[in-house]
């Protein structure tokens, strides 16, 4: 006799043993981590593609991902970096919404705008941003 793994697990509960074996919880875990890797790495590949159609808010690079970040803009809630969001593994949904409230620029004029962003007056003259 065959039964599906449903019925097991709910024999196994109904008599006072753990949902799954060792075994069965091994390779449960094993196929979930499988599945949030590839999740990941479809993420980032979307992001990817991202920042490059995108490109640079300020000047217009679109070299190398790996130059572009994602800006939260002033006003904006932050959760968290995109990245990091991403490296925490959390959902594409919540990723999505944390990049709609950023603009992608280069590392170069991230720096800038950060800078003139902190110190708003002093910058102001010496160093306007180019948009
Ligand atoms: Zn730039």
């Amino acid at each position: 006799m065959s039964r599906s793994g449903a019925s097991r697990a709910r024999a196994r509960v109904a008599a006072g043993l753990p949902r799954y074996t060792e075994e069965e919880a091994q390779l449960r875990r094993q196929q979930a981590r499988v599945r949030a890797d590839r999740a990941k790495e479809q993420l980032t590949a979307e992001l990817t593609a991202l920042k490059l159609q995108r490109g640079c808010a300020d000047c217009g690079y679109r070299a190398h991902a790996e130059a572009l970040d994602f800006d939260h803009l002033p006003g904006a809630v932050k959760i968290a970096g995109v990245t990091r969001m991403v490296s925490e593994r959390r959902s594409r949904d919540a990723v999505m919404a944390e990049v709609a409230k950023c603009e992608v620029v280069c590392a170069n004029c991230h720096r800038v705008r950060t800078a003139t962003r902190r110190v708003p007056l002093q910058n102001a003259e010496a160093a306007p941003l180019s948009r």
